[in-house]
């Protein structure tokens, strides 16, 4: 078996070159940095088995960040055949960074250059042979996407090429490496090793502080001398392999969407585009499923009774696991099923880091970063991803930032609760095309509002507990591309699908199950439900909610898209639940038990703002390996909810 490292700046093709090769569905995207995990997959090559390791992105094998460590440790680790570095033809100086640095750790190195139909497109002409004699090593150019120069590559590898590249830099810089040499793998890693100082070794901590005193006295910058070196060559071989007829056609759709009066109302717009898609989109199929959900239910339970099952197992099964099952399908899968492909190709556009570009001033303003617009984006599929994506963020205090208001998004099992809300008590109106456009407007408001308290949080937090400076980085602004529109539809719904479908089986079905117990074990001739719900009932109403409302968010704890089906349950009370194809009678049923229109907008809010769910709390502490922060990634939207939630109830008291 051949174990390939596939590595390369961001943003140059790897996952998609991962995929073409395996078969795999690594996360593509046109925006740098949201590859933060490994994977691995194998090919099958006349006859060998090739394994690829797919690193997250990065530019340099001196890290910046959480992800770029791991790709240098995997680097420098040597535990690999061979490193395959994917370059940008378009931007080959900045790659040739990596290239060199990769070079210098092994000599077991294939240059790939990919997207050569974009240069192409661009005029950009690379000397494959050129830059493959002055590496001494194997280079191969391809197009991923178009699947073009993939068997060539395969060859390359079966090749096991070998290269014994290596540049000097200059004395002193030597001298320092040689000090430390013998206890690495590599040159590039005690370079490494007297950038970083991250090391336990006491032997070569002591080399390194010997080597400090050495470059103090001679007035040295070890860095800037290593970087210029690497970055003087880089520069002497783009200028004798890359040749550009015509310069870049520079697109001037960036002069809009990232200006700064046209750019937010644009983005907005687009929101609100998708949104109003989603909606429309996805009446008619929650419509169909609802009823086919209906009928089948019926029919499973006349079929129980003809065939004498006893009622106490067919109805929690088809009561309590069955009804909650099902409603989950139905409400969440086709508005997200319609989002998510849609959100998927404007990410394939190029469209994220221009978000990210537009809030940036912002986020630093309140002492955070815009890489942070980029986690929010990945939160509203699921706020446990965008708690990871905060690795792509380099300083700690900032990613904690992200981390800690990342639930303020609404992720996917929110959104269709929330659009429920909207249409039950403010989308009313009788006519469909202006009660969606209430319904756009509104949860467009609630991701402006979500934008505007994770400004606030961040800034509070960065003023206490988080203080410090803010780190400079560099956002890369990638070229527009024609997004794979068929790939992409067909991969999201089939990927969102199926998410959405286990969580249905995993989280729902159980829990539909214990709140049937719960609804339906009486002690002293009340339900354990209604004696937890009394229990609540005084400090729900602080809120502008009540005791079954709270009851039900406690028990949706494992997943947000469990909280409304609770409360429909607890209130009915009864062993038998509603159809829930008619939304109108879900309103009554709420109006009968006392909810106004101040306990709609409190519910609103505390889907908003409550806490995030169980595996995005896991999440939490797998990222920050702390209770303080998992703790307060609880404490901090809850007590938002909280204060909020007492504020409108207070003002709806005066007022009503
Ligand atoms: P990674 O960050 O290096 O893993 O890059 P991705 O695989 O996510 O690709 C970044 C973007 O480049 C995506 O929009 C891809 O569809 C696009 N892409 C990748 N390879 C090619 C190619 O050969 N040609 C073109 N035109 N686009 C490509």
């Amino acid at each position: 078996m051949i174990k390939i490292a596939l590595i390369g700046n961001p943003n140059v093709g790897k996952s998609t070159l991962f995929n073409e090769l395996t078969g795999m569905h690594q996360h593509t995207g046109n925006w740098t940095g949201k590859t933060v995990g490994s994977a691995v997959g194998t090919k099958k090559y006349k006859g060998e088995v090739i394994e690829f390791y797919d690193l997250p992105g990065t530019y340099s094998l001196i890290p910046h960040s959480e992800e770029e460590r791991v790709t240098s440790d995997f680097v420098i680790s040597k535990d690999y055949d061979i490193a395959l570095v994917v370059c940008d033809p378009l931007c080959l100086e900045r790659n040739l960074n990596l290239v060199l640095q990769t070079l210098e750790v092994t000599d077991s190195v294939i240059v790939c250059i990919n997207l050569l139909d974009e240069a192409k497109k661009n005029n950009v002409d690379i000397d494959i042979n050129k830059l493959s004699t002055y590496l001494g090593t194997k280079v191969v150019g391809i197009s991923a996407r178009k699947r073009e120069g993939i068997n060539d590559l395969l060859d390359a590898i079966l090749s096991y090429p070998h290269t014994s590249f290596k540049f000097t830099y200059e004395d002193k810089v030597e001298e320092c490496i040689n000090i430390i040499y013998e206890h690495t793998k590599s040159k590039f890693e005690a370079i490494k090793l007297i950038t970083c100082k991250d090391t336990d070794n006491p032997v070569i901590k002591e080399k390194i502080n010997q080597i400090n005193s050495y470059l103090n006295e001679s007035n040295i910058n070890f860095n800037d001398s290593v970087m210029n070196r690497i970055l003087l060559e880089c520069e002497n071989i783009n200028k004798l392999v890359v040749s550009k007829k015509r310069n870049n056609k520079k697109l001037k759709l960036d002069r809009i969407l990232t200006n700064k009066l046209t750019g937010i109302p644009i983005m907005i717009i687009m929101l609100m585009a998708l949104f109003w898609i989603s909606i429309v989109g996805a009446n008619y199929p929650s419509d169909l499923l609802f009823k086919l959900f209906v009928s089948v239910g019926d029919y499973l339970k006349e079929f129980c009774i003809n065939i004498n099952i006893p009622s106490i197992i067919y109805l929690p099964l088809l009561d309590g696991v069955y009804k909650v099952l099902t409603w989950v399908v139905a409400v969440m899968l086709p508005p997200m099923a319609i989002f998510f492909p849609l959100f998927t190709l404007l990410e394939d556009f190029g469209i994220l880091p221009r978000i990210a570009f537009n809030l940036d001033g912002y986020f630093e303003k309140n002492g955070s970063c815009g890489k942070q617009a980029l986690t929010m984006c990945m939160g509203i599929g699921c706020n446990a991803v965008g708690v990871t994506g905060a690795r792509i963020i380099d300083s700690k205090r900032e990613r904690l930032l992200a981390i800690l208001t990342n639930s303020f998004i609404p992720c996917n099992g929110r959104f269709p609760t929330l659009i429920m809300m909207f249409t039950m008590f403010f989308a009313v109106t009788g006519n469909t095309i202006l009660n969606t456009t209430i319904n756009v407007f509104l949860l467009t408001l609630l991701i402006i509002i979500s934008i505007l308290i994770t400004f606030l949080i961040s800034k509070i937090l960065s003023k206490t507990l988080l203080k410090g400076e803010n780190t400079f980085f560099i956002l890369e602004l990638p070229p527009y591309r024609k997004p794979q529109i068929a790939k992409v539809l067909v991969r999201s719904l089939v990927d969102r699908t199926l998410k959405i479908l286990l969580r249905a089986v995993v989280i729902a079905a159980p829990t539909g199950l214990i709140i049937w117990l719960l609804t339906n074990i009486n002690i002293n001739g009340s339900s354990i439900i209604s004696i937890i719900s009394n229990f609540l009932n005084n400090f729900g109403l602080i809120l502008g909610l009540d005791g079954m409302i709270l009851t039900a968010f406690i028990l949706g704890f494992p997943a947000n898209e469990i909280v409304l089906p609770i409360i429909i349950m607890t209130y009915l009370s009864s062993n038998v639940m509603l159809d829930i194809n008619d939304l109108s009678l879900i309103q009554d049923l709420f109006i009968q038990n006392g909810w106004t229109i101040i306990t709609a907008i409190c519910m609103i809010i505390f889907i908003l703002f409550h806490y995030p769910c169980s595996t995005t709390m896991i999440t939490i502490y797998k990222e920050t390996k702390s209770i303080k922060w998992t703790i307060l990634s609880f404490i901090i939207p809850l007590l938002i909810g909280i204060t909020l939630c007492m504020i409108v109830n207070f003002i709806g008291m005066l007022l009503l």
